[in-house]
């Protein structure tokens, strides 16, 4: 049975029961990593409602990844019973948005079946706009795209924009901004920037709307809030509203999203905004041993500091870190893969409870290889999604078009697919006619004007495309959409077709087996008891489906036996009992860009967030050369580890190795070979 709240109390110390408590008013908690940040967000969350009678519906969590919130939403129905947590609200800031949206879209100019795009989607949008109104400058596409997003992080419309940009490079960004925001429109979609900017927009022109919200969301937890962004921390000012009941936790050590808009200050600007906040610090850490600890305390003095932390722990003083200095990056990855094999086989630590951290996602490649070469089962976080595998992006593509007809990147995507011989001469003059008329792919193609451009095959194979994404819909409106969807692939013989198209018959049995998987999945969403969205439909499980995967790009179960492959950006918040931190070394970590900048401190943070991952070992890794274009280039070991307490570090295959020291580790490895010859 479920333990009872007072005995998950009990667990907490002092400050932590004090900040559970604390619940009237705005309260700051700010500490370490591992302190309980995040456990005095889930026990409250339960104490709220088991407690002080709240109801679940009226409660609102943010986090900032995808898997965190998982994680969260995890600790938390552990401790409450199912009718308790029933539309008890934990997610991301964007999914949060997504659901004011849900529900508010028809007042921010959005029409039923609105969608998402993702980043492809938005660069494909920027490039369409540079390509027709400013000469093709294709370019400055990507700039521009992350010029605008920054800008919606910092709620600043086109028009203002226009009037700050300084340079010319700024100007056209701008320009690009007003047309952007018109197309996107449009298309009956919104970015991701959108999620937040939109509801933010609407809370702030609409008073009704914000005192609906307002009596909804009677308290509000937000973690990781020192990666709040300028419209995130709008968005939790505007639903706090005249209460002023909330609960922020977070570590300004842990802010490493500055390049994506995040405002640490905001941390600082809380108390100027909420005079009567209070603030809670927690300095206990229970995640790691007391070496990982001070070598994290250490490397963080560094950096210059608002608040003062002195985070302890009693979890003893454990095993030294190792520095591991091996010839070059194969032999990097090759002595990671190597010992986790030996590890797991000696000591019987499963791979689960194995990480490895890296600054970027490059590094990954090669470590894939060596994992698979040693059949370690591994899991990566980012890179090969779920969602970019061909089938499901078609098959996206038609959901997307069958709620959303205004959707033309929809469209283009899936006209062909399976082939239906519609050549491009005949989609430019249906994309004519839409521009002509002011609709979009899909309804141009339905109408009659078409004819006079479209003739014979082309013209009967549109059409009939046409009237059958119509009826599907029609039947979308009356009924479950499941079986509407599995008309749809039978419709199409989209089996069939994966079977023709694939390189084996096994590799198109994965490949249904992927569509059903997100069948399955969709159908679980709309089920799915949490958030109040009991009323969602195909259209909100959709844009909830592409929102998951934009967030983590990954979308599997969580409880395999795995070696976790993750960026130190997206292991914030995690932690696991043996961590390896890869790649430490200057123009990596710190990264080159952040050097030329200036911009240590960041770097320094990101460190930081991996060495606190770790629960009971760390092992950093660097490569003595390295392959850069083509070419092997000599590598220096991180400044980060210069400032790390040198009595705690046991240096492996640094020069200066003894010949003992060297024959030791051979033993080592040549055990481990053995043990896997024979397992
Ligand atoms: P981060 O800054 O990395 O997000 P955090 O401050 O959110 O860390 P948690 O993840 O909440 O820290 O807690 C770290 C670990 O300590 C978890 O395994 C948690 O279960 C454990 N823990 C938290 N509070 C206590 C406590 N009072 N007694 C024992 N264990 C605790
Ligand atoms: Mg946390």
């Amino acid at each position: 049975s479920l333990p009872s709240i007072s005995q998950r109390m009990r667990t907490l110390n002092e400050r932590q029961l004090e900040a559970v408590k604390q619940i009237d008013g705005p309260l700051l908690v700010l500490a370490g990593a591992g302190s309980g940040k995040t456990s005095v967000i889930t026990t409250k969350i339960a104490y709220l409602i088991q407690t002080c009678g709240f109801k679940a519906n009226n409660i609102v969590a943010v986090t900032f990844t995808n898997k965190a919130a998982r994680e969260m939403k995890e600790r938390v129905v552990g401790m409450l019973s199912k009718e308790e947590s029933r539309g008890l609200s934990i997610s991301t800031f964007h999914t949060l948005g997504l659901n004011i949206l849900r529900k508010e879209f028809r007042k921010a100019g959005l029409k039923e079946g609105f969608t998402l795009f993702d980043a492809q989607d938005g660069l494909a949008l920027v490039k369409e706009i540079l390509d027709k109104e400013f000469n093709g400058q294709m370019d400055a596409a990507g700039f521009c795209q992350h010029t605008i997003s920054n800008w919606k992080n910092d709620l600043i419309p086109p028009q203002e924009a226009l009037t700050q940009a300084d340079t010319e490079e700024l100007q056209l960004a701008a320009q690009v901004y007003g047309q952007y925001q018109r197309y996107i429109r449009a298309y009956n979609a919104v970015d991701f920037d959108d999620l937040i900017l939109l509801p933010v927009s609407l809370l702030i022109s609409d008073q009704t709307l914000r005192e609906k919200w307002q009596n909804k969301v009677r308290y509000l937890l937000v973690d990781e809030c020192q990666d709040t962004n300028a419209s995130q921390y709008e968005l939790i000012r505007l639903l706090a509203g005249f209460r002023r009941c909330f609960t922020l936790v977070g570590d300004d050590d842990q802010s490493i999203y500055a390049w994506r808009g995040a405002r640490p200050e905001n941390l600082e600007r809380l108390s100027v905004d909420y005079p009567n906040l209070k603030l809670v610090k927690l300095e206990q850490n229970y995640r790691s041993t007391r070496t990982i600890l001070k070598a994290a305390n250490t490397l963080i003095a560094n950096n210059p500091h608002v608040y003062d932390k002195a985070l302890w722990s009693d979890l003893g003083i454990g095993d030294p870190i190792r520095v591991m200095v091996t010839r070059n990056e194969d032999a990097e990855s090759e002595r990671v893969a190597a010992e986790i094999q030996a590890r797991h086989l000696r000591h019987n630590i499963p791979y689960k409870d194995f990480a490895i951290l890296y600054r970027g996602n490059h590094q990954a490649r090669l470590l894939e290889i060596k994992l698979q070469a040693y059949r370690i089962p591994y899991k990566m976080n980012g890179g090969s999604s779920f969602f970019s595998r061909a089938e499901i992006k078609d098959l996206m593509g038609y959901l997307r078009l069958l709620v959303n007809p205004a959707d033309d990147n929809a469209f283009l995507r899936v006209i062909n697919l399976p082939r239906r011989e519609i050549g491009p001469a005949t989609l430019e003059k249906v994309g004519n006619l839409a521009n002509q008329l002011h609709v979009s792919l899909f309804e141009a193609a339905g109408d009659k004007a078409l004819d006079e451009t479209v003739s014979g095959k082309p013209l009967q194979r549109l059409r009939e495309f046409e009237s059958w994404i119509q009826n599907l819909r029609q039947r979308l409106q009356k009924g479950s959409p499941i079986p509407v969807i599995e008309q749809m692939i039978h419709d199409m013989d989209y089996f069939g077709w994966l079977q023709e198209q694939a390189s084996s018959p096994k590799a198109a049995e994965r490949r249904i087996e992927n569509v059903r998987f997100l069948i399955e999945s969709i159908q679980r969403m709309m089920e799915s008891a949490w958030e109040d969205d009991a009323d969602a439909g195909l259209d909100h499980a959709i844009s909830k489906l592409l929102l998951i995967d934009m967030l983590e790009r990954q979308e599997e179960e969580e409880d395999e036996d795995k070696v976790q492959l993750l960026t130190l950006h997206a292991s914030k918040g995690l932690e696991y009992p043996h961590v390896f931190l890869i790649g430490c070394e200057e123009e990596l970590l710190p990264h080159r860009n952040s050097i030329e900048n200036d911009d240590i401190e960041e770097e320094r943070r990101l460190a930081y967030v991996g060495i606190t991952r770790a629960k009971r070992t760390l092992c950093i890794t660097m490569a003595a050369k390295r392959r850069q274009f083509g070419e092997e280039i000599d590598c220096l070991p991180s400044r980060f580890i210069d400032e790390l307490p040198e009595e705690d570090l046991v240096w492996e295959g640094r020069s200066d190795e003894s010949d003992a020291q060297k024959k030791e580790r051979g033993k080592a490895s040549l055990s481990a070979l053995k043990a896997m010859l024979n397992s």
